[in-house]
C-alpha cells in the first residue's frame, strides 16, 4: 500500500477544499434510489475529511447523458441518499466549476459537505480533457479518489484531475488495492483462481494473464464448456463458443508452461431444458452428456475434489459463478465452493478475494459473502485488474 499516496499523507486539511471522486451510479427505480451500498463504500473516506475541517466537494458521474445535461440524471436525485447515508446535510451545486462552485464554497463552512453536479454532463470529462479538469481543479486544493469501480477509464474526474491537484487514494480504494495486491500483487502461495461465468469470450484476456500468476486455474459456468470441447469433449447443447477451442487450446498450453494446473469439471449436471428443477435433471461424467442435453452446473465429485485443492491454498481470487446459479439446482456447486472458501478464510487459512456483478450476487446467495476477505462491487475495473493491467485511475495515485 505504500505505493499509493492516501489519507494518511494529508496533513492540514482545515478549511481546504477536498474534491473526492466517489461512485454515486445509483440503481434507481420509478426515480427512488433502491441500493445505498455504493453511498455505504464511501461514506468513512467523508466523514474522516468532513470531521477534519475540510470542505467536501463530491464528484461524481450518473448513468450515460453523453455531454450534455439531462435532469433525469442529475446528481440532485442522488442528494437525498448521501445525505441519509452519511446523517449529515450535502448541498447540491449544479455545476463542476466556475463561479457557482465558487459562491457555494463562499457559504460552506468547514466541514460541510455539497455534491456537485454529474460530470459527464460535459464533453470533457470523457474526452480526460486537462482544461476541463483545470477548471474543477480551480476550486479545490486536494483530490481524492475513492471510486475504484470508476478507475479503469480515464475520464477527466478519474485521472486529468488527479494531475492538476496533490491526489490521494480514499479509504475505499485503499482497502480495495490492499485487498487485490493480497490476491494477485504479491500473494501468498499456493494461490487458486476461479473462473466462471457464462463465456469464455469476456475473460480471454483475464486466462491469459491469470495462467502465469497461479498455481490452480479451476474453470466452471458455461465457458467450462468451451474448454471441454477443446479437449474434444461432446458438450451437446451446452453453451459453448466453438469458435474459441483454437484459443482455449493455447491457453492450455501456457498454462502447461507455466506449471498451472487447469481444472476442469470431471462431472457435470446436466438437463434437457433449463428450467427450476427439470424433469430431465441427472449427473454424470462430462464424456456421457447427450447431444440433447445441456451442462448447467459442475457435477458434485468435481466439486469436492475443488474443495479440497482451496483447502491446499493460501489465497484465492474468484470471478464468475461455477453454474445457472440463478436456477435451481444449479447454484449447487457455487453454493458449496463459495461456502468452503468462506469457512477457510474466517478459520484464517485462505486469503479469499472476489469480484464482478453475478459472482457478488452468487456468494450472497450463498451466504457466503461475510466470510471472504475482500468482496469487489466493482465490475469492468475489477476485471481489468484480473487482467493484469494498470488502472489510469489508480496509476496517478502512485507515489
Ligand atoms: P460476473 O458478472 O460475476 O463476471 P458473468 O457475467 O461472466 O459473471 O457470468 C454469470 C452468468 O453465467 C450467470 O448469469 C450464470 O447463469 C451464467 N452461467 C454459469 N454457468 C452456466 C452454464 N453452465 N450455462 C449457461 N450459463 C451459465
Ligand atoms: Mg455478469
Amino acid at each position: 500500500m505504500n505505493r499509493f499516496r492516501t489519507l494518511d499523507d494529508l496533513t492540514d486539511v482545515k478549511g481546504k477544499v477536498a474534491l473526492v471522486r466517489v461512485d454515486l451510479n445509483l440503481p434507481m427505480q420509478d426515480g427512488e434510489v433502491t441500493d445505498l451500498t455504493r453511498v455505504e463504500a464511501v461514506a468513512p473516506t467523508i466523514l474522516e475529511l468532513s470531521d477534519a475541517g475540510a470542505k467536501v466537494l463530491l464528484l461524481a458521474h450518473f448513468g450515460r447523458p453523453k455531454g450534455e445535461r439531462r435532469s433525469t440524471m442529475s446528481t440532485s436525485l442522488v442528494q437525498g441518499a448521501v445525505s441519509q447515508v452519511l446523517g449529515r446535510e450535502v448541498m447540491y451545486i449544479s455545476e463542476v466549476s466556475g463561479p457557482i462552485v465558487e459562491q457555494a464554497l463562499g457559504i460552506m463552512r468547514p466541514g460541510d459537505i455539497g455534491v456537485l453536479e454529474n460530470t459527464r454532463f460535459w464533453p470533457g470529462e470523457e474526452k480526460n480533457d486537462a482544461e476541463f479538469a483545470r477548471t474543477i481543479a480551480e476550486n479545490g486544493d486536494f483530490y481524492v479518489n475513492d471510486a475504484f469501480s470508476a478507475s479503469h477509464r480515464a475520464h477527466a474526474s478519474t485521472e486529468a484531475l488527479a494531475r492538476q491537484l496533490p491526489a490521494y487514494a480514499g479509504r475505499a480504494m485503499q482497502k480495495e488495492l490492499q485487498a487485490l495486491e493480497q490476491a494477485l500483487g504479491n500473494p501468498e502461495q499456493p494461490v487458486a483462481a476461479v473462473v466462471g461465468g457464462a463465456k469464455v469470450s469476456t475473460k480471454l484476456a483475464v486466462l491469459e494473464h491469470l495462467v502465469t500468476r497461479v498455481q490452480h486455474l479451476i474453470i466452471g459456468g458455461g465457458m467450462a464448456n468451451t474448454f471441454l470441447a477443446a479437449r474434444g469433449v461432446d458438450v451437446g447443447k451446452s453453451l459453448c463458443e466453438h469458435e474459441l477451442t483454437g484459443t482455449v487450446s493455447s491457453i492450455l498450453e501456457a498454462a502447461d508452461k507455466a506449471e498451472c494446473t487447469v481444472h476442469l469439471p470431471y462431472d457435470v449436471v446436466v438437463a434437457k431444458e433449463f428450467a427450476p428443477n427439470p424433469a430431465s435433471l441427472r449427473t454424470c461424467n462430462v464424456r456421457e452428456v447427450a447431444p440433447d442435453e445441456m451442462i448447467l452446473d459442475v457435477g458434485p465429485q468435481a466439486t469436492e475434489a475443488l474443495a479440497d485443492v482451496l483447502k491446499t491454498c493460501r489465497t484465492l481470487v474468484w470471478n464468475g459463478p461455477l453454474g445457472a446459479f440463478e436456477t435451481p439446482p444449479f447454484d449447487t456447486a457455487t453454493v458449496a465452493l463459495a461456502r468452503t472458501a468462506a469457512a477457510l478464510s474466517k478459520e484464517g487459512l485462505l486469503t479469499a478475494v472476489a469480484g464482478g456483478g453475478d459472482t457478488v450476487a452468487a456468494l450472497n446467495h450463498a451466504s457466503a459473502a461475510q466470510d471472504f476477505t475482500y468482496v469487489s462491487t466493482a465490475g469492468g475495473a475489477f476485471l481489468e485488474w484480473m487482467e493484469g493491467k494498470e488502472l489510469p485511475g489508480v496509476a496517478v495515485l502512485a507515489k
